[in-house]
């Protein structure tokens, strides 16, 4: 039976037009595109419903609202489709697709962010393939994740960042493997992909709760930190350095996250270090767990952020949070036992 996949196009440089002020979205200029794309009536390729969002969004625009919107887009469709494309910029891909792994709870399909460098319009573009590839991705392998494909490489959403600001490989997941590799072959190591759930699809949506990061440098003041904790802070991301090391002996910044944490803040520990995990195994790192931060483990901080706006917006006792934020809830950690 023929293949169908939902194709949500979000914005971003994939569907841009040149114009005088630089490259900017355009309603209907993709579609155009697509219909010139002989290669989309292949009969590999899938029957396509293409939904373009109104407005389409260049994705440093992009809010949890829009997470919610996509969310609420994939699970309206879901039992329809085989699988999902989500065109989307690449700046802040990693976030919703981070974002989308925890709010579609017990998602059964495969859910692909892709995008482009440069717009598929232009002679020179990646768009081209990154599209075809992760439209075939969706619709013939049965991967019931959130995944980022570009360039080759299917990675899971929650793993990945984005690292090249200028190359069409723009996302490594440096603490996780790829869920898959697209060359001659199209490789996927099925081992690493997550069960499928037998429940039933379901979007937690996100609430209005006051989310935060902060990454250290030499030099920052108890003052500076005093001031992004305030009320109404719930969660913080707290980027240190190496292993998960803070400056424990300025005991004036120690007491202003202690004072979050005891009144119920969430602070991760996440590393700056691009690989690698926070083990809180220096001093300077055990001083943060006595203060009552947190261990991200190797979240990336974007998955970090994401895992705290869906924690938050269920509404659990901090207790329960500082707990489940540690946990691996969608492959977003290497759990150490
Ligand atoms: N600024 C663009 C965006 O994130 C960049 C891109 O799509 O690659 O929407």
């Amino acid at each position: 039976m023929a293949r169908s996949v939902y194709l949500a196009h979000t914005g971003g440089t994939i569907g841009m037009k040149r114009t005088a002020k630089g490259y900017a979205p355009k309603p209907g200029y993709l579609a155009e595109h697509l219909a010139a794309m002989p290669e989309l009536q292949a009969p590999d390729m899938p029957r396509l419903a293409v939904r373009e969002y109104t407005p389409l969004l260049d994705s440093a625009d992009m809010t949890p609202h829009d997470w919610e919107r996509i969310g609420r887009d994939i699970v309206a469709h879901h039992d329809q489709y085989d699988g999902f494309v989500v065109l989307h910029g690449t700046d802040t891909m990693a976030y919703s697709a981070s974002a989308l792994s925890f709010m579609l709870e017990q998602l059964a399909k495969p859910v692909i962010l892709t995008g482009s460098q440069i717009p598929l319009a232009e002679v020179r573009s990646d768009a081209r393939e990154n599209l075809i590839t992760s439209l075939l991705l969706a619709a013939h392998y049965p991967i019931p994740e959130v995944c980022i494909y570009l360039s080759g490489q299917l990675l899971r959403g929650n793993r990945a960042r984005k690292v090249s600001a200028s190359g069409f490989d723009a996302f490594a997941s440096p603490n996780a493997p790829p869920l898959g590799t697209v060359g001659v072959e199209i490789t996927i190591a099925w081992e690493r992909v997550r069960p499928k759930p037998r429940a039933e699809v379901a979007l937690q949506p996100l609430l209005e709760v006051s989310v935060g990061a902060l990454r250290l440098f030499p030099g920052i003041t108890a003052g500076i930190v005093e001031n992004l904790l305030r009320e109404p802070v719930r969660g913080m991301v707290l980027e240190t350095y190496g292993a998960g090391n803070a400056p424990a002996r300025d005991t004036a910044l120690m007491g202003v996250l202690e004072a979050a944490c005891a009144r119920g803040v969430v602070i991760v520990n996440c590393t700056q270090c691009l690989r690698g995990s926070v083990m809180m195994s220096y001093a300077t790192g055990q001083a943060l767990q006595q203060a009552g931060v947190v261990s991200g483990h190797d979240m990336t901080p974007e998955a970090a952020l994401t895992k705290l706006f869906y924690l938050l917006s269920k509404g659990l006792p901090s207790q329960e949070i500082r707990h489940l934020v540690q946990q691996d809830l969608r492959g977003e950690l290497t759990s150490i036992v």
